[in-house]
């Protein structure tokens, strides 16, 4: 899109400018005097708006020219709203569980979509100790489905690299992982932070980590060099929003901005390392921990399972691109090579998300951005009691992630460290 028409949205201009949608319009009813604005965003980079009239009501994002949590003199392309507008797209059709969109007005970096007025965001939701049974399974298979949907298991060589190339502009976005990810939280920076003084010595500790340092860069290799599917890539408990109403759930997947060709492993590492994450938190808010850990691991393995489950289900029905082609196995009677090869597939995608998981859960501790499960829990000392504790799950996931191998196997090491 062309950027020259961008101006901001400011709160008492958004009804005024939403009116000016008609599908919009009409999902609101009445006239824009009518409708009801609040800016509800509490994420790091973006302004999200929630606009209520007497027909409906719908969410507006819009992207800004800088980063949120940082201010003007961090600048960020406001490109990022396509990006996230072209993998919203993209999921809805090959996953679902994604909110509608309503429009997408590229000029402006806004997206107008379904308010999920009823829903919270599933990070709130697991530090209330509420328990969601079907985002699991929900989200191991919708990754299941976008991660090989959009690989070369399913399209063709060429569609595939079409796809990439369009999601390959998306550099400012993946740069932001590349650097809070993989490489910050391991050397001196000033936007490092963490529970000081209590974590001081273990984030000393932690920058002169040789083997922890290797295992980072090797993964750090894989997110820059393998794009294997289009990866959501911000695929945090935050990025997840749940609602119960009596006995019926919902769950939808929000914010793929940083989307872009990648490994496969990463969504999954980051939905566990954020499982774990409120796992470790959990003893800082009050007694009464122990069933919700329980349960936390548990949605660890079942997450991993649905996807196996789902990802195999695929391999066997939908494997219709140039990789691992049928006309090689099936069609010569060899299925057995083919179900040999998807196990191989699997154990290897599982070693990935392990080390994304520990690489996801260190920086959200000794990083700039970190989690809301962690950060209200006070006192100081408590907290860092509980990030200690998370710090050597995320060492162990990172530098031993191929003995370790399982998910269930990680879900072991977490309960004995805890
Ligand atoms: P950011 O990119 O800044 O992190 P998000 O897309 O994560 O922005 O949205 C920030 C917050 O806005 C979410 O945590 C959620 O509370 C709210 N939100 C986002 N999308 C919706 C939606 N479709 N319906 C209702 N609330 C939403
Ligand atoms: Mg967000
Ligand atoms: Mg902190
Ligand atoms: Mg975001």
């Amino acid at each position: 899109p062309d950027y020259g028409a961008y101006e901001p949205l400011a709160v008492e201009r958004v009804a005024a400018r939403l009116a000016a949608y008609p599908e919009v319009a009409a999902r609101l009813g009445g006239r824009p005097e009518d409708w009801q604005v609040r800016e509800v965003g509490d994420g790091n980079l973006n302004f999200v708006y929630i606009v209520e009239g007497p027909a409906g009501s719908v969410c507006a994002k819009q992207a800004l020219p800088f980063v949120r949590l940082v201010g003007e003199s961090w600048p960020l392309p406001l490109s990022r709203s396509f990006f996230e507008h072209a993998a919203l797209s993209r999921q809805a059709r090959l996953a679902g569980t994604v909110p509608q969109i309503l429009r997408f007005d590229g000029p402006q970096a806004l997206i107008v979509m379904e308010n999920l007025g009823t829903h919270v965001i599933w990070r709130k939701a697991l530090t209330a100790r509420e328990r969601h049974e079907t985002a699991a399974p929900i989200l191991g298979r919708f990754m299941a489905e976008t991660l090989f949907r959009t690989s070369d298991l399913n399209l063709s060589a060429a569609e595939k690299k079409r796809e990439a190339a369009l999601f390959a502009g998306n550099t400012a976005l993946a740069k932001i992982t590349e650097d809070l990810v993989f490489t910050d939280p391991y050397r001196v920076h000033p936007l490092n932070r963490w529970t000081s003084p209590e974590l001081d010595g273990t984030a000393a500790k932690v920058r002169g980590d040789a083997e922890w340092k290797l295992a980072i860069q090797e993964l750090k290799w894989q997110f820059l060099c393998s794009a294997e599917a289009l990866v959501h890539g911000d695929l945090h408990t935050g990025s997840v929003m749940v609602s119960k109403a009596g006995d019926a759930e919902d769950v939808r997947v929000i914010d793929p901005e940083f989307a872009f060709y990648g490994p496969m492993g990463f969504d999954v590492g980051a939905l566990l390392a954020n499982l774990f994450l409120s796992y470790f938190a959990q003893d800082g808010h009050g007694p009464g921990a122990e069933a919700m850990k329980a349960w936390l691991l548990v949605q660890g393995t079942r997450v991993w399972d649905a996807f196996a489950a789902r990802f195999s289900e695929l391999w066997r029905t939908e494997r219709r691109g140039d990789a691992y082609p049928a006309s090689l196995f099936e069609e010569q009677g060899q299925a057995d090579a083919s179900e040999a090869a998807l196990e191989a597939f699997l154990a290897r995608l599982q070693v990935d998300a392990l080390g994304f998981a520990g690489a996801k859960m260190a920086r959200r501790i000794l990083g700039l951005a970190h989690v809301s499960d962690l950060e209200t829990i006070e006192p100081p000392a408590l907290r860092a009691a509980c990030e200690t504790r998370a710090l050597a799950l995320a060492r162990q996931l990172v530098v031993e992630r191929r003995a370790i191998a399982t998910v269930s196997a990680a879900c072991r090491r977490a309960a004995i460290l805890s």
